[in-house]
């Protein structure tokens, strides 16, 4: 078998192992008759991933908004190898060990103030899960069955499993295909008072009628606070996430946030509901949490929740994934977010937010494209059309740069450590591509 750190000494084996990949290996959103191309990459490091035909690429998208450290951190290397060096993993089920109740601790202290126990699982897509079933739990521990429905906006994005899939966009969630197995949820319109503009009290009025006339139904509220990630890519005002917090205390519904996308820094705030000073009941995270080692994700919530939970109905929160606060990925978690607090990573998500803003100002001018906006560290360019997203990724790998840009969306959310030099080639690359669209 060749190993990936072959590749680059020979290319008829990188091209042997891509057409097995093609042969093998769905990968995401993808068809496997004629699948796009896929780059092979040999290591990564810093900002930078290394392909193995020896090209090397200036990292825009932190995996999915993962590596805000970079790849290849020393400070997490050793982490992951220290942990290694006394368990890889052990049930959590009648277990327990250090790293999970560490990593615990932080998460409780760096949360806004009343998030204070701690569900772990394995990715996003389970703790948006795991915060609807615990809702849903509330309620019935609660003597209100009947509350077993969310209501959720336009244009959000929370996995891709099927209880997360339901409050997606039904659009670009896909809701047609699986029609027959989704839940019907409630959805008011996308918030339109975008960040930094004027709060317009107008824009509530879908959401507050919706909830008015389903609350007796209704569990939760879910939305992603501020930035909705992959349903648009749309940064709205945090008033509305004000507005939403005391309407569902109005309306005695729980309010869910999934910071998954958002969270340890990304807007500018360690979490995006402090742009609005709102605490859910609960809250996701995920991606970040790791600094794009492991696969980890936590869903928290209030005392009152879990109490209630608790002293209610089964009296068990009906939820225990086999790979349940794995200590490798607990380890790193906590190595990343002690690493976070140690550097002034904040004044850093202003300069970026400064250049981004900067740079690709100019592209507002161009014919192609629609809008231009950018917050904390991640900057969108909205296209008038949907790109092919072949020939783009290909002009973009040609300038030396990796964004996955999807539907009419140009974007980046690059490594908080990035360089301002290699930030403007990220910014220079995308102004140029999207012109020349
Ligand atoms: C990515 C994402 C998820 C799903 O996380 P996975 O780890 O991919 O399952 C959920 N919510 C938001 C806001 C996300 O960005």
């Amino acid at each position: 078998m060749h190993s990936i750190n072959d590749m680059s000494d020979n290319p008829s084996s990188i091209a042997r192992l891509l057409e097995q990949d093609r042969q093998l290996i769905w990968h995401p959103y993808a068809t496997l008759i004629d699948p796009p191309p896929v780059l092979p990459v040999k290591s990564a490091s810093g900002v930078r991933l290394q392909l193995a035909d020896g090209r090397e690429l200036i990292d825009g998208m932190s995996s999915w908004w993962c590596a805000i450290h970079g790849y290849n951190h020393p400070v997490l290397n050793e982490a992951v190898n220290r942990q290694l060096q006394s368990m890889a993993h052990v049930m959590f089920g009648g277990l327990t060990h250090e790293p999970a109740i560490q990593l615990a601790e932080q998460l409780v202290n760096l949360t806004p103030d009343g998030l204070e126990k701690v569900f772990y699982s394995d990715s996003g897509s389970v703790a948006v899960e795991v915060a609807l079933k615990m809702a849903v739990q509330y309620w019935v521990a609660s003597g209100k069955p009947e509350k077993h429905k969310y209501l959720t906006v336009h244009g959000g994005y929370h996995g891709d499993t099927i209880g997360a899939m339901s409050v997606c966009d039904p659009v670009t969630g896909m809701h047609t295909l699986f029609n027959q197995l989704i839940g019907k949820q409630y959805f008011a319109d996308r918030p339109r008072t975008r960040f930094g503009q004027d709060w317009d009290p107008e824009d509530m009025q879908s959401f507050e009628r919706l909830l008015v006339q389903h609350h007796v139904h209704l569990a939760a509220v879910i939305l992603e606070p501020i930035v909705q990630g992959a349903g648009g890519m749309w940064f709205y005002h945090p008033e509305y996430l004000v507005a939403v917090r005391l309407l569902c205390d109005q309306y005695g519904v729980l309010l869910i946030l999934d910071e998954i996308a958002t969270g340890f820094g990304r807007t500018g705030k360690l979490f995006a509901c402090e742009h609005a000073t709102v605490v859910p009941d609960i809250l996701c995270v995920g991606k970040a949490l790791t600094g794009g080692y492991m696969t980890l994700a936590a869903t928290l919530c209030s005392a009152q929740v879990a109490n209630t939970i608790s002293e209610g109905g089964k009296g068990v929160f009906m939820h225990g994934p086999t790979f349940m606060a794995n200590p490798l990925a607990c380890a790193v978690a906590l190595a990343n977010l002690q690493l976070l607090q140690s550097w002034s990573w904040q004044p850093r998500i202003g300069q970026i937010e400064h250049q981004m803003r900067e740079h690709l100002a100019i592209c507002e001018r161009y014919d192609t494209v629609a809008d231009v906006r950018v917050l904390g560290a991640i900057g969108v360019i909205e296209m008038k059309t949907t790109v092919d997203m072949r020939r783009i990724t290909e002009a973009f790998v040609r300038k030396g740069v990796w964004l996955r840009p999807f539907g009419k969306l140009v974007y980046i959310m690059p490594p908080y450590i990035i360089s301002d030099e290699d930030l403007a080639v990220l910014t220079q690359a995308m102004c140029e591509v999207c012109k020349d669209l």
